[in-house]
């Protein structure tokens, strides 16, 4: 058998088997009472170190949201007020941090504890984004007291997770993949975190900021391959409720291709999501009905 043919019968199996199981787990919880089906889209803005209070408060007037997608944005930490109150106490968009420190407080200068970042009005906080890992020396120990301690203080960590350009030509975006998730996820106690509190975001890290995006089918492939991980890890009824952000120069042009595959259901947005005309194409692009869920 050709190894191309081997791992197409190999995704089938796969599929057969995990929506048996889902479909199996899925009763037995529903049973048991838990959540039902369904996983909002979900559409994160990751400002980086960009924007001033007047851009802010700009992007907050400019904003269109639209029905049936959550959406968050992670402004540098000093923005926090200035656009929580330019989008106004009834706004729906949620807040998030770009990071955090595990420590609840302490002599950490420069760092921002889960308490504060929840204490600004957060619920999501990016952790382990690839430019904290190759910048910033951030370890997978790190990010996964990072994704711990967030939990630990109701917020919502957006683990991102990625391969480098090199991994993947050598074949080995899937052992990178399950080498992240395994250690970032470890230790998260039991029992294990509702899965609409954790996010993970698949964000190949040559997709970053270079205006390369991996294809469609690249990103359900990996992202498929992920919710096998949290599947192994949480099982499939969990796996399925647990949202998986594609991130990697989206754009208003390749969103809807990319909301379309079975396994994205949302972006985390870097460049585009600077500019608020922009950024709400791609929000509108995963409203349920045109691509997301
Ligand atoms: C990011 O920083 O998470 C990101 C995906 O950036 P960009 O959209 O610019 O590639």
């Amino acid at each position: 058998m050709t190894t191309e043919l081997r791992e197409k019968v190999e995704r089938i199996v796969r599929q057969v088997v995990r929506e048996t199981l889902a479909a199996s787990e899925g009763a037995l919880s529903q049973l048991a009472g838990a959540l039902p089906d369904g996983r909002t889209p979900l559409v994160v803005a990751n400002w980086k170190m960009n924007h001033l209070s007047e851009d802010a408060r700009r992007f907050a007037s400019g904003l269109e949201l639209a029905d049936g997608v959550e959406v968050v944005i992670c402004p540098a930490s000093v923005l926090l007020p200035v656009l929580a109150s330019a989008l106004g106490a009834a706004s729906p968009v949620r807040l998030g941090a770009q990071n955090l420190h595990f420590e609840p407080s302490g002599a950490f200068t420069g760092e921002h504890g889960p308490a504060m970042i929840a204490d600004a009005g957060c619920r999501y906080v990016i952790c382990g984004h690839s430019e904290r890992r190759t910048l910033f020396g951030e370890s997978d120990e790190a990010v996964q007291r990072k994704v711990a301690a967030a939990l630990g203080s109701k917020l919502r960590p957006i683990l991102c997770v990625g391969e480098k350009l090199a991994e993947r030509e050598q074949g080995a975006t899937f052992r990178v993949l399950r080498a992240q998730l395994l250690a970032d996820l470890a230790d998260l106690g039991s029992p294990a975190p509702d899965p609409r509190e954790l996010v993970v975001a698949y964000e190949p890290i040559w997709a970053i900021g270079t205006g390369r995006t991996a294809s469609a089918a690249q990103a359900q492939q990996a992202m498929a391959f992920c919710r096998e991980q949290l599947a192994e890890r949480f099982g499939w009824a969990w796996a399925e409720r647990a949202r998986l952000l594609y991130g990697g120069s989206v754009t208003p042009d390749n969103a809807a291709g990319l909301i379309a595959q079975e396994d994205v259901d949302g972006f985390l947005v870097g460049g585009a999501s600077l500019d608020a005309r922009r950024f709400s194409e791609i929000v509108a692009a995963a409203a349920p009905g045109r691509g997301g869920a």
